[in-house]
């Protein structure tokens, strides 16, 4: 049985064997047991019930809070051949019949639902009625009121199972889960410990870093710039910080997107499949974005806040780097977030009992950013994992060999400063009396005849906020919890005065790059954003950053040697195959040669494809009459699949007769749309029209507009 499971995980993802811990709960499950699967994002957690789901007769159900996720999974699962959908509130009553339909057809392998699904009866029975052979709870950790994203719905899976005389097996996944929150998934959904596998929750790929007390924008505007072309995502907790941050980075000439509730759902779709589709680089988001994000290729993580706890943080953070390449997380602290974070406790309308978990997990939060020890270590421990053997060795803790600079001088005037003031006044007062400022307020409380008055005057009055700020990180200084916060000197602080304590700054950190440069990677991203934007499906779906970074390090020249990279299989050898090996060859000819491939690879050209390609066959039933349902179900593909391929056999120049695609006056109205929105953004096309037009129909006058081009 695992045998047949690596066969097809060979045949269908292109991998010749499981990751870590994939196997073990792979093959608990084709044992017929119910299995909680406790795996990291990015360790591959899909694999664990989409393979299994290939083996067994019936139908795997798959639920998830998700919705975006949903289409995102589809689509990838559709594009390497695995027949699969999605039912769930974003179909229209039409489609969702349809759905249905084929499902009691058993046209598919895989069905994602939400699950709110589950409370209509009706969906109930059509469940009860096909043969379901496997449940998976993905993010499972939604069943407990303890998780972080409780969701009541969650409550009714285990009935929903219940029902069903032949009971499906059941597979639950998460990748957060403290002991409190497994024991729960365990207990609702009655699978045993001896049927719960923890695959660890360190992800080798990240580094972490906490940056304290240096100015956010401008270490945020380095990062950037070093890192320029890569994706990123900085999260900030307010949607006013987002605005503010999002008009600051558009202002420097960053490709940036937004994402927050306070925008309306077209300008959330928009910004965010703009993010998907790399056209933006960095997407300044609130922790509304993101759930659901299956983008494989983020390379950085920023918080430019503190998050309200480690699970979220880690949930968040780990949306870096899903595709297993080198990434990295930041988090800019400052002392201010944790009354921001605490404010936010107070607001809400949790219980007493419920507000001091959370004040606590936020405590536990706060720590992670004052840890010494090694960030991935404290993290694990925190999950309640036996932390490993060795520390991580690329973490800010582990790697930091900075110098420290003696800074008790300077620390001694501004906390001299504040203890003039009374202790009274905020930051930014303080930091005008140590400038000297000239300002009003100053010459109103008399400030200028302080002793401390202008004490820092060779320095910016930002510099002088910048170290308060380390001040407070380090907690000499604290900020009161009022609506004005008022500065106030520690114990710490007073040691410090008294006992003659000294004052150590660590040296800026220097920002490096994330990845260096590759000339060749960086032109098979652009091949796979054409071919992304012609299929309109984001670009990691055709291929992962790693899937291409193993191409540009092996730079096959024939399908052969394709089908070694990473991540390619058949399928995906078929399909895209010849656009990146033709990339790599004209690469190979002009390019540098510092890639290490021998000459005699570099001259082959690329082999012919021997069997016709898939679009073709796809194309020639078409034109014997049969239907795109029923070349989907003839060919097991999906219907966008032989969708795309009639548009493709088409646009190679193949004839088609359009009518029976578009009717003349359907045909006029997205060629008006066409020339007003451009044929970037298909989404942006769908949603200008009426609803009964389809993707098809728009691909299909887009490529007639083209082809017409191209004749005229
Ligand atoms: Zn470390």
């Amino acid at each position: 049985m695992l045998q047949k499971a690596i066969k097809l995980l060979n045949d269908y993802f292109g991998y010749s064997s499981f990751r870590n811990g994939q196997e073990d709960i792979i093959e608990n499950i084709l044992n017929f047991n119910d299995t909680l699967a406790i795996m990291p994002t990015g360790g591959g957690k899909s694999i664990c019930y989409q393979v299994p789901a290939l083996l067994m007769d019936g139908i795997t159900i798959v639920i998830s809070p998700l919705i975006s996720l949903m289409k995102d999974q589809v689509d990838a699962l559709t594009s390497i051949g695995i027949p699969s959908t999605y039912i769930n509130s974003s179909l229209t009553t039409n489609e969702l019949n349809e759905r249905i339909s084929e499902v009691k057809e058993g046209a598919y392998k895989i069905l994602y639902i939400a699950p709110e699904r589950l409370d209509s009866n009706s969906f109930r029975s059509l469940l009860l009625s096909i043969n379901v052979s496997m449940v998976a709870v993905d993010e499972a950790h939604c069943i407990s009121q303890w998780g972080h994203d409780f969701r009541p719905s969650y409550r009714s899976i285990k009935n929903m199972i219940n029902e069903f005389t032949a009971k499906p097996k059941i597979i639950a996944l998460t990748a957060t889960a403290t002991k409190e929150v497994t024991a729960d998934i365990c207990h609702l959904l009655d699978i045993s410990e001896t049927n719960t596998f923890v695959t660890g929750f360190a992800r080798e790929n990240l580094t972490f870093n906490v940056i304290k007390g240096e100015n956010k924008r401008d270490y945020i505007t380095k990062y950037i710039k070093a890192n320029r072309g890569q994706a990123g995502i900085i999260y900030a907790a307010t949607r006013k910080e987002v605005d503010e941050l999002y008009e600051f980075l558009k202002k420097n000439g960053t490709k940036t997107g937004k994402y927050h509730a306070g925008l309306t759902e077209h300008e959330r779709a928009v910004q965010q499949e703009q993010f998907l589709f790399d056209q933006v680089d960095v997407m300044v988001a609130t922790n509304a974005f993101g759930m659901g994000i299956n983008k494989s290729n983020v390379r950085y993580v920023i918080h430019h806040n503190l998050p309200k706890n480690i699970e979220a943080y880690y949930q968040e953070a780990g949306r870096a780097g899903r595709d297993g390449e080198k990434s990295e997380c930041t988090i800019l602290f400052a002392g201010q977030d944790i009354q921001l974070q605490k404010f936010l406790i107070e607001q809400s309308t949790l219980s007493n009992e419920k507000k001091k978990h959370e004040y606590q997990k936020l405590q536990q939060m706060a720590d992670l950013c004052h840890t010494e020890k090694c960030i991935q270590t404290y993290i694990i421990e925190y999950f309640g994992e036996d932390a490993p053997n060795t520390d991580c060795g690329k973490c800010m803790n582990c790697m930091d060999t900075r110098s420290k600079i003696d800074v008790t001088n300077e620390a001694l005037m501004v906390f001299s400063c504040v203890k003039r003031m009374d202790e009274r006044f905020g930051k930014t007062l303080v930091a005008q009396v140590l400038k000297g400022s000239k300002n009003k307020r100053i010459t109103q409380f008399g400030f200028g005849k302080l002793s401390t008055y202008g004490l820092m005057k060779q320095k910016t009055e930002k510099q002088i906020v910048d170290f308060i700020d380390f001040l407070i990180a380090e907690g000499y200084l604290s900020l009161t919890n009022a609506q004005y916060p008022v500065l106030e000197l520690s114990n710490k602080a007073k040691q410090v005065i008294v006992e003659k304590q000294q004052v150590f700054k660590k040296e800026q950190m220097a920002i490096q790059a994330i990845e260096t440069n590759d000339e060749l990677f960086d032109k098979l991203k652009q091949v796979r954003r054409n071919l992304a934007s012609q299929l309109a499906v984001p670009p990691y779906i055709i291929f992962s950053d790693s899937s291409l970074k193993d191409m540009s390090s092996k730079c096959p020249t024939t399908s052969e040697e394709f089908l070694q990279v990473k991540g390619v299989a058949k399928t995906k050898l078929e399909r895209y195959g010849e656009d990146f090996i033709a990339a790599i060859c004209e690469y190979l000819k002009v390019g540098k040669k510092d890639h290490d491939i021998q000459t005699a690879t570099v001259r082959k050209q690329p082999a012919e494809s021997n069997n016709t390609s898939s679009h073709l066959t796809s194309y020639q039933l078409y034109q014997k009459g049969s239907s795109i349902k029923m070349i989907s179900e003839i060919r097991g593909l999906s219907e966008i699949t032989v969708q795309n391929h009639i548009i493709r056999a088409a646009s190679e120049g193949n004839p088609i007769d359009w009518s029976q695609i578009i009717s003349e006056d359907e045909e006029a109205l997205i060629v008006e749309k066409v020339y007003e929105l451009g044929t970037e953004m298909l989404k942006s096309l769908k949603d200008a029209l009426p609803e009964e037009i389809n993707y098809f129909q728009i691909k299909a006058v887009i490529c007639k507009l083209t082809l017409e081009s191209v004749n005229q």
